[in-house]
């Protein structure tokens, strides 16, 4: 698999690539402007998915991380289990361990939305964060999706060249996420102990 954006992991999805399947691996990798900048390749057990990264931020070595996260399969109401992660991340000394479909990529591993905002919330607002959410804000007000990959289409009746100074804008921010998007990377992985999983 590919992934253009270093968003999140959704449970949902890699259950359906049989991913969660206890003994299986898989993987997929990360790129920018057609480079691979990291990979990650998956491997579970009955209870635990078990990441392995592999990050090059540069054209330097590359970096091998572990994140082991703890998976819950909920019985349903009409048969059948669903998988959740259960959310790994200790933000002030205080475990999570919510269950949720999706974990986010922030401050050096993956977490949960809210422990990821909690997090955000809790330091000063870096330039990518800046970066990406005054593109996604103008994004937004242009009717379009959030998010790096998002589309954004000419609202009708808009002119022509109002709507190119919005894409100018756009187009900076996103350049400004690139350009951060390699340092940070290095940032917030650097700290992890690739011989001690989290
Ligand atoms: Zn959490």
């Amino acid at each position: 698999m590919q992934s253009s954006g270093m968003e999140h992991l959704d449970v949902n999805t890699l259950n359906k690539a049989g991913q969660l399947r206890p003994g299986n691996s898989g993987g997929w990798q990360w790129t920018r402007e057609g480079k691979q900048v990291a990979s990650i390749s998956t491997r579970a057990t009955s209870q635990h998915l078990i990441l392995s990264y592999r990050l090059r931020p540069d054209e330097t070595d590359w970096q091998d991380i572990t994140q082991q996260i703890p998976i819950a399969w909920v019985s349903c109401p009409y048969g059948g289990q669903r998988p959740y992660f259960l959310c790994p991340s200790f933000i002030n000394g205080r475990y999570c361990g919510r269950r949720v479909r999706k974990l986010y990529l922030g401050r050096g591993y993956f977490l949960c939305r809210h422990c990821q905002n909690a997090a955000y919330a809790s330091q000063s607002e870096t330039r990518l964060d800046r970066a990406r959410r005054r593109a996604d804000k103008r994004r937004m007000a242009l009717g379009s999706d959030p998010g790096h990959e998002s589309f954004v289409r000419k609202p009708k009746g808009m002119h022509h060249s109002t709507f190119e100074r919005h894409l100018d804008f756009i187009r900076a921010a996103d350049y400004c996420f690139d350009l951060e998007f390699i340092e940070t990377v290095r940032r917030r992985f650097a700290w992890i102990d690739p011989h001690n999983p989290l």
